[in-house]
């Protein structure tokens, strides 16, 4: 059962809605990831067999979904982590819980 939280920054008022961890699901295991090119968190798939054992590794430079032409610079996210805006520390005010699968 995945869940994702909303991360609020109380330094720029960036909000959003991310797992803040590795998360595994019923068809997927995803990573948090923190984009200095988007400036934006996001979750990304980093495999579909969320059952593998061991599980694959979480890259070093998870790929942004939003990468289409040139490489975006990201590193895996956890919460509470920096801000990718202002870089004040997020994650200690979490306002909603939504369930994923
Ligand atoms: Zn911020
Ligand atoms: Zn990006």
């Amino acid at each position: 059962m995945g869940q994702r939280f909303t991360y609020c920054c109380s330094g720029c008022g960036y909000a959003v809605l991310v797992s803040g961890k590795v998360d595994v699901g019923e068809t997927c295991r995803t990573v948090t990831i923190s984009c200095a090119t988007c400036r934006e968190l996001s979750d990304v798939v980093v495999s579909t067999d969320p059952f593998k054992v061991p599980p694959d590794p979480v890259p070093d430079n998870p790929r942004c979904a939003r990468a289409r032409t040139r490489t975006h610079v990201t590193q895996p996210w956890t919460a509470p982590g920096p801000c990718p805006r202002c870089g004040t520390t997020m994650g200690d005010d979490v306002l909603t819980i939504e369930m994923w699968d």
